[in-house]
């Protein structure tokens, strides 16, 4: 992807671990790599087209000198998010602070960290199937859209179905979004489950009734299995409730584990339904 590039901006700060650094100040030098689709300023020659590189210097600046932090780690996590959330064009940042006058009683060059961050694509999987269930989904949607870090990019259709599992209860209302995020897995689920809890969600039996149930079914083409998170959904495959609304959204998007795309699968769990017949 096409980079803009900011080199070596000096700017005094008060960041550091010791109470002298924080009082007396120091240079940092920050370099940062912003990732975006040039082609359209290319071809306008507009500025409203393009990323201004000045006020991302001054975003930089504004925010370099507002705060005082300990370590060069927390800045640069929170200024490349700062970053991405002011210009949701710019797709990634590769940013790094140097410290050339950080106080190691010894000669060298210079220390600095070095990060990138960068916009995510995940899909997640809502249901409902107990109270005002259409307003605890559209509740939900609304929360994420409002939230700085998020993005929904698409909702599918609602689809109302069956209860999965066995459990005596209502039917459910379904469906699948597209989010662009800057959380990170884990990030993500803690904002889902806590969307959950606000919308009154008590865990007694699995599979049983609840307000709002929200499962992230892909982030990007990761492979995470742990603990309390596992990417792609286990059980995504099985679900026509899942890939009936997927494969309206995301019809050819393929499995990074089965290696079928949305309506690939929906067609072979349709299949399947025949055979067992
Ligand atoms: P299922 O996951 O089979 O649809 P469920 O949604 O009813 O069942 P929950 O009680 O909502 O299950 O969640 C149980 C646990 O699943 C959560 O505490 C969470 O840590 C874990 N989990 C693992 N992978 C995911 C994922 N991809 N999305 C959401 N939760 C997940
Ligand atoms: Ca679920
Ligand atoms: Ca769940």
């Amino acid at each position: 992807m096409d980079q803009i590039v900011i080199k070596g901006l000096e700017i005094f700060a008060n960041h550091g671990v010791f109470k002298e650094e924080q009082e007396k100040g120091q240079n940092f030098i920050v370099n940062a790599t912003l990732y975006f689709d040039t082609a359209k300023a290319g071809r306008t020659d507009e500025l409203s087209d393009s990323v201004d590189y000045g006020k991302v210097c001054e975003l930089i600046k504004d925010f370099m000198t507002q705060y005082r932090m300990n370590l060069l780690e927390t800045i640069a996590n929170r200024l490349a998010r700062k970053i991405l959330m002011a210009y949701p064009e710019i797709e990634a940042v590769t940013l790094e602070i140097e410290k050339p006058q950080a106080p190691i009683p010894m000669k060298f060059e210079n220390v600095s960290v070095k990060i990138h961050r960068s916009w995510h694509t995940a899909f997640i999987a809502f249901g409902s199937n107990m109270g005002d269930r259409l307003s605890y989904i559209n509740d939900a949607i609304a929360n994420l859209k409002a939230d700085m870090r998020c993005e929904v990019k698409k909702v599918s259709k609602f689809v109302e179905s069956k209860p999965y599992g066995g459990v005596e209860q209502e039917n459910f209302y379904n469906g699948v979004l597209e989010l662009r995020t800057l959380l990170e897995p884990k990030e993500l689920l803690e904002f889902l489950q806590a969307e959950e809890r606000h919308a009154g969600r008590v865990r007694k039996e699995h599979w049983g009734p609840r307000t709002l149930d929200l499962d992230i079914l892909y982030f990007d083409d990761m492979v995470i299995e742990n603990d309390d998170l596992t990417i792609p959904h286990v059980d995504m495959q099985h679900r026509d409730f899942v890939l009936v609304p997927l494969s309206e959204i995301a019809p050819y998007k393929r499995h990074p584990l089965i290696g079928l795309t949305s309506k690939e699968m929906l067609k072979r769990l349709k299949d399947s339904y025949v055979t067992r017949k």
